[in-house]
């Protein structure tokens, strides 16, 4: 069973990619910003507890946010693995996800960064065109993430675990890529 981790900034597809990678490899997805939202919408003790944090833009505590990972892997053992996407998001998320892992028998095989410029990732929000998704807005989120995630690419490159890929690419090359470097790795057939 094996483990993929997707890092990248807003825009730069990796829901888009995770979703393709699961449905053709039977992978488990975790999204936790999908998680998240579910649970507001539903409007369960969770959804309660972390709808503030979500209207600010504001990250989750780790505590509740890894529990919610654990369940999840418990609740969704499959012999295909998992795809991480959108977590871990803090260096303490790194460290947490080995540890939950070993206590599994698994350990992150893989961690893809799908690299895009700023600008590329403005055309595609912008396209998308949700209402909060203002050029500042997004410019400021991009920044964000890239220096909040710094030390979590740092992680997994001392652990020879980082694979970055050009994520400006068509969705189907971008996904070719992806496919290559797995194959190569023994980690899809
Ligand atoms: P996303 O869909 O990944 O952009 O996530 C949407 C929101 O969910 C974020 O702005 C955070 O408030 C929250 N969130 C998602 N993943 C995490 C995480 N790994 N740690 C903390 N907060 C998270």
């Amino acid at each position: 069973m094996h483990v993929i981790v997707f890092l990248g900034p807003p825009g730069s597809g990796k829901g888009t990619q995770s979703e393709i990678l699961c449905g053709k490899y039977g992978f488990v997805h975790i999204a936790t910003g999908d998680i998240f939202r579910w649970h507001m919408k539903h409007e369960t003790d969770l959804g309660k507890k972390i709808k503030e944090y979500l209207e600010r833009g504001e990250l989750v505590p780790d505590d509740i946010t890894i529990s919610v990972v654990e369940q999840k892997i418990r609740e969704s053992m499959n012999p295909n693995g998992f795809v991480f996407d959108g977590f871990p998001r803090t260096l303490k998320q790194a460290e947490k996800l080995d540890e939950m892992l070993t206590k599994f028998g698994l350990k992150v095989n893989i961690v893809i960064y799908l690299n895009v410029s700023k600008e590329e990732a403005v055309r595609r929000l912008l396209a998308r065109g949700r209402h909060d998704d203002k050029p500042d807005t997004i410019k400021r989120r991009f920044d964000e993430y890239e220096e909040k995630t710094k030390p979590i690419r740092k992680y997994y490159k001392d652990r020879d675990l980082l694979v970055e890929i050009d994520g400006e690419k068509t969705i189907e090359e971008v996904h070719e890529a992806i496919v290559a470097v797995l194959k190569t790795r023994n980690i899809i057939p």
